[in-house]
């Protein structure tokens, strides 16, 4: 029997809470896990092919060969993949991914990697550029965050991505309330929106999060945060902008009631840290998200995305050293040595900070400002666009980020029309939409226009065809149907098996 026939015609009936203790019970009877199993397995391999498409290309290594290749080959190869795999970003189909991508910064960027490639900031007194570089990253980031001078005490660290950024933060926090405030049993409270390196997070450190619902206009719900407050809440967060809508939260509002009730305050600027300082330098109405606000103790703000840096840098800013303590490890008795690491990792690619400190003084100020001025000008012609087709709305009023819906169509079938005419875009849900992440890709001549034309065509498509079968949409109605988190989990650990399986 069909997984899809025994949700619809059993378990759709039933209360969700019982649905799901029934599911738990006959998911392991043989004939209901064979029907499980099969339903995902067609699912993987129809994936399958778009994930691996090198399968019968070139040659793989499941082993170590017996004899080096000669570089020469394997530069050859190399070659032969960059050629197949940059058409999309470069022209400007994917949505986020690459924020720069002009071929002239990239070269750049590849030669400062080069010379610097086996600097290690672990090893401070051999390569003491490292910490200039990091030291200055975090101070030019902190600048441009609302902190006064260089001597303000607003600190940070380099890490390795806006993920590593968020957990370093939350443990922060965590262990910041163990200490000061005898809190074991730590809190956070998170909008439902924020991005999931905060339950990630949570899960890591066993800290407990509570997620904010977000309003009609997609920001984190103030009376909600304010009900959620418990004697154990070590941070509140707010994202500007959240990832899936492009929305910025309450900041304000949020990071002030945070300071009344002393408790930390995160702002999430992965996404907006360098694009909404200079957006609110071009005049666009944007309330302060930074350290302007007393109540904001801390910020992530990613280089590695609108910093354009190469991928593997972010930002952590606390307000204070003594929070800024929080984060480090250090040891005093390992046999190893007296042994520090200021964030998660112990070695560190050295040649990402020397590249992304290069990014950020080749770009400037002005830099910034005129990259930000073309993806906010760009955004607003997708967004009129976007208007213009009556059975999509767009969710919110996001900047650059742009999220759309339809209550007419599947829109992750317009997703797929559109991944037909090359697009990459995100897709999301609760609720169903997809988004595009206007980045310089984008802003180039015609990239605009071209979305919008290929969008127009494919809803007109999907109206026509409402039964054709794309390749995300299943997936998602799949995992929209089923209320049941373990079997989607299950899929999702399917997938990232399917990643690693060498063919
Ligand atoms: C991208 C992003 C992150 C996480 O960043 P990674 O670099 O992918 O780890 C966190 N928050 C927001 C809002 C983001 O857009």
């Amino acid at each position: 029997m069909d997984i899809q026939v025994i949700m619809d015609k059993y378990l759709s009936r039933l209360p969700q809470g019982i649905a799901a203790r029934v599911f738990n019970t006959i998911k392991d009877i043989g004939f209901v896990k064979k029907a499980i199993e099969k339903e995902l397995n067609t699912m993987m391999a129809d994936l399958e092919g778009s994930l691996k498409p090198y399968k019968d290309k070139l040659e793989s290594f499941a082993k170590l060969p017996e004899n080096g290749l000669g570089k020469k080959d394997i530069i050859n190869i190399m070659e032969d993949i960059h050629e197949t795999e940059i058409f999309r970003w470069e022209d400007g189909y994917v949505s986020g991914a690459v924020y720069h991508g002009d071929q002239d910064h990239i070269e750049f960027l590849n030669q400062i990697y080069g010379l610097n490639s086996q600097s290690n900031p672990l090893h401070s007194d051999i390569w003491p550029s490292a910490t200039k570089f990091e030291s200055e990253i975090v101070s030019m980031t902190a600048i441009m965050l609302g902190a006064d001078k260089t001597e303000d005490d607003i600190c940070g660290v380099v890490s390795s991505g806006g993920t590593e950024s968020i957990l370093l933060a939350m443990k922060t926090y965590r262990d910041r309330a163990r200490k000061e405030k005898n809190i074991t049993r730590p809190e956070m409270i998170v909008p439902v929106t924020a991005h999931a390196a905060f339950d990630k997070a949570a899960q890591y450190f066993n800290i407990k999060i509570i997620h904010i619902p977000v309003g009609p206009d997609f920001r984190a719900d103030m009376k909600v945060t304010k009900k959620a407050i418990t004697k154990n809440t070590i941070v509140i967060v707010g994202s500007s902008p959240c990832f899936p809508h492009g929305v910025i939260d309450p900041i304000e509002e949020l990071s002030e009631l945070a300071r009344k009730k002393g408790i930390g305050f995160h702002t999430d600027a992965c996404l907006g840290g360098f694009v909404v300082p200079w957006a609110e330098k071009l005049g666009y109405d944007i309330p302060p998200v930074d350290f302007r606000l007393p109540g904001v103790t801390s910020i992530s703000a990613d280089t590695h995305k609108y910093g354009y840096a190469a991928k593997g840098t972010s930002v952590i800013l606390y307000r204070g050293t003594k929070l800024r303590r929080y984060q480090y490890f250090t040891i005093t008795d390992w046999p190893g040595g007296l042994y520090f690491s200021p964030t998660f990792a112990g070695s560190r690619p050295g040649a990402l900070s020397a590249a992304c400190w290069a990014a950020m003084v080749s770009i400037g100020e002005k830099g910034y400002l005129a990259a930000t001025r073309k993806i906010l000008e760009t955004a607003s012609t997708i967004k009129s666009g976007i208007n213009q087709i009556p059975e999509l709305k767009i969710l919110g009023d996001p900047l650059w980020v742009i999220a759309f819906a339809s209550d007419d169509l599947n829109i992750y079938q317009v997703m797929d029309q559109m991944g037909q005419k090359g697009w990459s875009l995100n897709g999301l849900h609760k609720p169903a939409c997809v988004h595009i992440c206007v980045t310089l890709r984008h802003a180039r001549a015609g990239v605009a226009d071209r979305f919008i034309q290929d969008l127009k065509t494919s809803v007109e498509f999907v109206k026509a065809h409402p039964d054709e079968k794309g390749e995300m949409a299943p997936v998602y109605g799949m995992a929209a149907t089923i209320p049941f988190r373990g079997l989607v989990e299950d899929m999702l650990g399917k997938y990232i098996d399917l990643l690693y399986k060498v063919e």
